[in-house]
């Protein structure tokens, strides 16, 4: 398996849930990894590396499932990070990806 292969792995999880999926997206700022909006069901990507892509697949899904259960709530910003990094983890954990918890933690620092 390749990290294209586990990209593509969570890229499915989100098409079942009607996401789209736009994985080289230059039109987003520089310092913008991923941006997922929930209006238009879109997650956008744009890293070159596909390591540090796959994780930031996994933390726009995370801020989706988050999302799914919280539809009425206003919720603050570092709650709903804390939430993207915690659903985000479980979905890299659950697809087997190999991606250590360092890398995990250092993507968010
Ligand atoms: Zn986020």
């Amino acid at each position: 398996m390749t990290t294209s292969d586990y990209i593509y792995k969570l890229v499915r999880v989100g098409e079942i849930l009607g996401l789209k999926f736009v994985l080289h997206d230059q039109s987003l700022p520089k310092n913008v990894a991923g941006r997922i909006c929930y209006r238009k069901k879109t997650v956008r990507i744009n890293e070159p590396c596909a390591e540090d892509a796959l994780m930031i697949v996994a933390h726009e899904l995370g801020h989706f499932f988050h999302h799914l259960r919280n539809k009425d709530r206003k919720i603050g910003r570092d709650k709903r990070e804390i939430s993207a990094y915690l659903y985000g983890w479980g979905l890299l954990k659950r697809i087997k990806a190999p991606i250590s918890k360092e890398q995990w933690i250092g993507i968010h620092s």
